[in-house]
């Protein structure tokens, strides 16, 4: 096995900066990196046991971006073991110096924020300002989770008894097992990873095999930030071996996982045997609600943004816009014509609107869909093709499709596409319009345009979603409030917010009797 100093330079490194860190922007490098990259353990640079690597792809080019190891059961034991020995130190680090650890990263974050975006236009292919705002992401839940650090509030209550005091504290757990998807590479890993550090817990990661290089980088400036070894450990390599090995380990008692329904149904199984707290954070199928007293021109905006930003390929993208029959062909047209102008390119290209989709798989999924729909009967307005052309024939580019006349009970407004497709739906009231949206498994997000106050305050109540929005489209969450959602989505666990460190703490209650006498709870009551 080869073996590696902790503070190695990263791929993209300036070889002559100085500091733990040295991951400056170099740009020309990144086009032609060919690099082989390692697992992150007990603070040291390891490669897979086996020697076994895999590939990460750019899905605008199709170039490689780098080699990573397919760890195996043995890979994924060994960096259990070195995170289960090191949360026996850091479990008692006090609160505060783990969230100044964090504060630390914050900064590095904001330091190496061009050089991860660009990257991340490379490796997972969205559009540079959203890679940016995905890293800002990060940086916002670093200093927000490092302030949970001098908080980490628990309660003090009354006794029911005299000379007896109350309270309950939140305990850390152990080792966290973080899996990870492609379309958040920075974002999502900092919503897990970072409340699981404060509240005391230590860490094994696995990015999706399609952005590991972005999970590496993670990690790196973590370590960079002072995090000690054998708190965070990264295991690169494929759900089924990999992530499926974290989830059955016997040592790792919390699961926390984003990914697709499918997925999180495998991951509460498996993980059932040793009753784990099992975190799923899963699909959408989001809806945008078009009042017919909405203002089109900013209900346009909010769609074409939620439809069609990240190529679809957000968990609370609008795959679903459901409008008022009153404004339905006024707002198809308009919306047709903006979707129509939206330019496919590399992400990192100043005049791309619309990126890639990950990888080949996904382009035939999405592209299977326009058929499902066109069986059922939906009308395709536009789109509904792969997407061809000089620059686009090495990546996965799929045109911004659109289906008109869809019922809520078709497939294509049913399942998650997890592409640039979204189906109208027209109907007559709102009433009409709430049950369409709220007749689907799934309950993420959802979205309404209106002027009037009490459709809103309508919507904001029966929408059956953990998130609603009113006047903005399906996206564009903060990291202070709870993340999640309602139904198949999840199982009732919220991120971000103080919501995420119900995942990551167990809650302990605390009695101190200074009475000096046994006092029986519930017997000695008439004093
Ligand atoms: P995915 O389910 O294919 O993979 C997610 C992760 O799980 C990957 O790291 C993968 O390697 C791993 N994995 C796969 N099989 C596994 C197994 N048997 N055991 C353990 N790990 C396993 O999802 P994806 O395609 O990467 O991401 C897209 C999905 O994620 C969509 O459904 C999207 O809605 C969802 N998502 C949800 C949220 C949310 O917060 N609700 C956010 C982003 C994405």
């Amino acid at each position: 096995m080869k073996r590696t100093r902790a503070a190695r330079p990263s791929a993209f490194s300036d070889e002559t900066g100085a500091g733990t860190i040295r991951g400056a922007v170099r740009l020309e490098s990144m086009a032609v990196a060919e690099k082989s990259f390692k697992n992150y353990v007990a603070g040291e640079w390891i490669d897979a046991g086996s020697g076994e690597t895999f590939e990460s792809l750019s899905p605008a080019t199709g170039e490689t971006i780098g080699s990573f190891p397919r760890s195996s059961a043995d890979d994924v034991d060994q960096a259990v073991s070195a995170a289960k020995s090191a949360y026996e130190e850091w479990r008692l680090t006090p609160a505060p110096r783990r969230g100044e650890i964090l504060f630390r990263f914050g900064q590095l974050l904001t330091e190496h924020k061009e050089e991860l975006a660009q990257l991340m236009t490379r490796e997972m292919g969205k559009v540079i300002a959203e890679a940016r705002g995905d890293v800002q992401e990060a940086i916002d839940m670093s200093f927000y989770m490092g302030g949970e650090g001098r908080r980490l509030f628990g309660h003090t209550t009354p006794s029911e008894l005299r000379d007896k005091f109350n309270m309950s504290v939140r305990m850390p757990i152990g080792v966290v097992g973080v899996i990870t998807p492609f379309n958040f590479p920075i974002a999502i890993p900092s919503w897990k990873i970072l409340p699981a550090l404060v509240c005391g817990n230590t860490v094994i990661f696995k990015p999706a095999n399609d952005t590991p290089l972005l999970g590496e980088r993670f990690v790196e400036l973590l370590a960079g930030a002072g995090v000690p070894a054998g708190v965070v450990n990264v295991v690169h390599g494929f759900g089924g071996e990999t992530g499926d090995r974290i989830v059955r380990h016997p040592d790792v008692p919390v699961i926390t996982f984003t990914g697709s329904r499918e997925t999180g149904v495998q991951v509460t199984k498996n993980g059932a045997d040793l009753l784990k707290r099992v975190h799923l954070e899963l699909g959408g199928k989001n809806a945008i609600l078009v009042m017919e007293d909405a203002d089109l021109d900013l209900a346009v905006e909010g769609i074409v943004w939620s439809a069609f930003g990240t190529s679809g390929q957000r968990c609370t993208a609008a795959s679903r816009v459901i409008v008022h029959r009153r404004v339905y062909d006024d707002l198809q047209s308009r919306l047709v014509a903006a979707a129509e102008r939206l330019r496919l390119g590399a992400g990192w290209e100043a005049d791309t609107d619309v990126g890639p989709v990950i990888n080949r798989k996904a382009l035939e999924k999405i592209d299977a869909y326009t058929k499902i729909g066109a069986d059922e009967g939906a009308r395709l307005l536009t789109g509904g093709e792969v997407a061809t052309g000089e620059s686009l024939d090495a990546g996965f580019f799929y045109r911004p499709t659109i289906f008109g006349d869809v019922d809520p009970k078709m497939r294509i407004a049913q399942e998650e596409i997890f592409g640039p497709t979204t189906a109208l739906i027209p109907v007559d009231d709102l009433d009409e319009a709430i049950r369409a949206a709220n007749g689907i498994r799934y309950g993420l997000s959802s979205s309404i345009f209106t002027q009037d106050v009490n459709r809103a305050f309508r919507a904001m109540r029966d929408l059956e979603t953990g998130i609603t929005y009113v006047n903005a489209g399906t996206i564009g969450a903060e990291v202070h409030l709870p993340f999640g959602g309602t139904k198949e989505t999840g199982n009732g666990h919220r991120e971000a917010g103080q919501a995420a460190l119900d995942v990551f703490t167990e809650w302990k209650s605390l009695y101190v009797d200074y009475s000096g006498r046994l006092q029986k709870a519930q017997i000695d009551t008439t004093e």
